[in-house]
């Protein structure tokens, strides 16, 4: 049966590349009519966050993935699904492993640990750790723990390095890997002072006690699948099948995509407040690192799921950009129901002061071009803002010899029109009538006048926006712009 999981430690919000680790295990699981399950490894208490696992969890739920096992829904067979609620199970093995000498408690100091690796260092050698029994006798070895266990020195375990081995898998992304355990660094540690398991050693139990079939995770992983081997093979356990994605760069600067980058927004919750589709979002992150052939981009969920094929994950680097995510939305938005739209640019306008009776007509003009929910704000300015400044393209257009003749006739043709009369299927009307008395057509009728009345060279209809605007700010901005 095909298990996978999304195992976040909940150390911050949803971010881009672990939302794309989700959502590959998800479309995996999906596809192949499996289970998708969710664990919490929150073993390392110095970087916990509060939250961070609401945070995590509310996000995959926006995104529309569903989960099968989690915290909050434990199949009793598996659970629990917090790490720090299974101390006790990790215990067991560790003892376990101890108890069979592959494993032993080590007492050096972090002191005498870094010194060691200064020493090495000093003489070029790579760091690895240098188990202080080597070379003691029995006798020595006792006297050595209980003097130091007499100082109160609590000890980590450490997992020996067998001679000789070596760790091979057939990633599912990568193919062929092959790993030399003497380029593991030495015996390392499976448990900490504390008495809390590390994630090397945590995530095999689970993995191996949660049946989970397949682990597919980013490429930073792939220095950790050797030391987990490792555990399999001391535990004598059957390991999973591993795929280890590639990793994402960010599109404008070329280097891999960092929570420091500050030219784009990384976390789902930053695209989610800012009134992004979940739908889209979904979309775009599904083909970070996978495509399905062909050159369609849009996909929703179930053809997502139905088309999700692990063997065209990328062996190459994904990139992110933001950009693309804006335009991937924008279509998403303009495909959209007007109610869904409404929805999204609402509590922007409400925040700006600007929500009222025409809000849902305003809304639905800018859908077409509308990348995002907070984008409504700028996209509208023209009509509770002042004039905009025009760009030289713009003036260049103003300054045909026609335009102001344009201008003018039109003009007057809204001024001679009465209040009563000022409705949006009225004002296409007074523009063709400047069309036969002027004998300008085409780009040079519709444009200056475009331009006069909004300042922008693209937007909704030119009547629409005209009525939006009122008689009388047209009237005002045409006078402005004729001159
Ligand atoms: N907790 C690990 C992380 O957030 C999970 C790694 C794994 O999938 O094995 O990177």
């Amino acid at each position: 049966k095909i298990r996978v999981r999304y195992a976040p430690s909940p150390t911050g919000l949803l971010h881009i590349g672990n939302a794309r680790t989700a959502l590959f295990n998800y479309l995996f699981a999906r596809h192949h009519g499996g289970e998708f399950i969710i664990r919490i490894e929150d073993t390392d208490r110095k970087r916990h966050v509060e939250d961070g696992e609401r945070s995590q969890l509310e996000n995959l739920a926006w995104l529309g993935m569903d989960w099968d096992e989690s915290p909050q829904n434990p199949n009793e067979k598996y659970g629990p699904y917090r790490q720090s609620e299974r101390l006790d199970i990790y215990q067991k093995y560790v003892d376990e492993l101890l108890e069979s000498g592959k494993a032993y408690k080590s007492y050096k100091t972090e002191e005498e640990i870094a010194a060691d690796r200064e020493a090495q260092e000093a003489k070029g050698l790579p760091p690895v750790y240098v188990s202080e029994y080597k070379g003691m006798t029995e006798e020595e070895i006792a006297s050595y723990i209980s003097e130091r266990e007499a100082q109160g020195i609590e000890p980590t375990v450490r997992i020996k390095v067998p001679e000789g081995s070596i760790y091979k898998w057939d990633d599912i992304v990568k193919g062929e890997i092959e790993f030399e355990g003497k380029n593991i660094g030495g015996d390392w540690v499976i448990q900490k002072r504390d008495g809390y398991p590390t994630y090397n050693f945590a995530v095999v139990v689970d993995d191996h006690l949660m049946d989970i079939s397949h682990v597919i995770r980013g490429d930073d992983h792939i220095a950790n699948t050797p030391k987990q081997l490792m555990i399999y093979e001391a535990l004598d356990w059957e390991a999973p099948k591993f795929g280890h994605m590639t990793l994402i760069i960010n599109s404008e600067t070329g280097k891999k995509l960092s929570k420091r980058d500050t030219n784009t927004l990384q976390f789902i919750e930053d695209y989610r407040k800012k009134g992004f589709m979940n739908d889209a979002i979904f979309n775009f992150v599904a083909l970070l690192g996978w495509n399905p052939g062909g050159e369609e981009e849009i996909f929703s969920k179930d053809e997502l799921i139905k088309l999700f094929d692990e063997s065209r994950l990328s062996k190459s680097p994904a990139a992110f950009d933001q950009k693309k995510l804006e335009w991937l939305d924008n279509q998403y938005i303009k495909n959209a129901d007007s109610e869904v739209v409404f929805e999204l640019a609402k509590p922007f306008l409400e925040e700006a002061g600007r929500l009222d009776e025409k809000s849902p007509y305003l809304v639905d003009l800018y859908k077409p071009q509308l990348k995002y929910g907070e984008e409504i704000i700028e996209l509208t300015d023209l009509f509770y803002e002042d004039f905009p400044a025009l760009t030289d393209e713009a003036k260049e257009v103003l300054s045909l010899e026609t335009s102001p003749v344009v201008i003018k006739a039109f003009k007057e043709k809204l001024e001679n029109l009465d209040d009563a009369d000022f409705t949006k299927d009225n004002i296409f009307p007074l523009i063709k009538e400047v069309q036969k008395e002027t004998g300008i057509k085409g780009k040079n009728l519709f444009m200056p006048i475009r331009i006069a009345v909004s300042g922008e060279m693209h937007g909704p209809e030119l009547p629409d926006t005209i009525y939006l605007l009122g008689k009388d700010k047209a009237i005002a901005h045409l006078e402005e712009n004729s001159k």
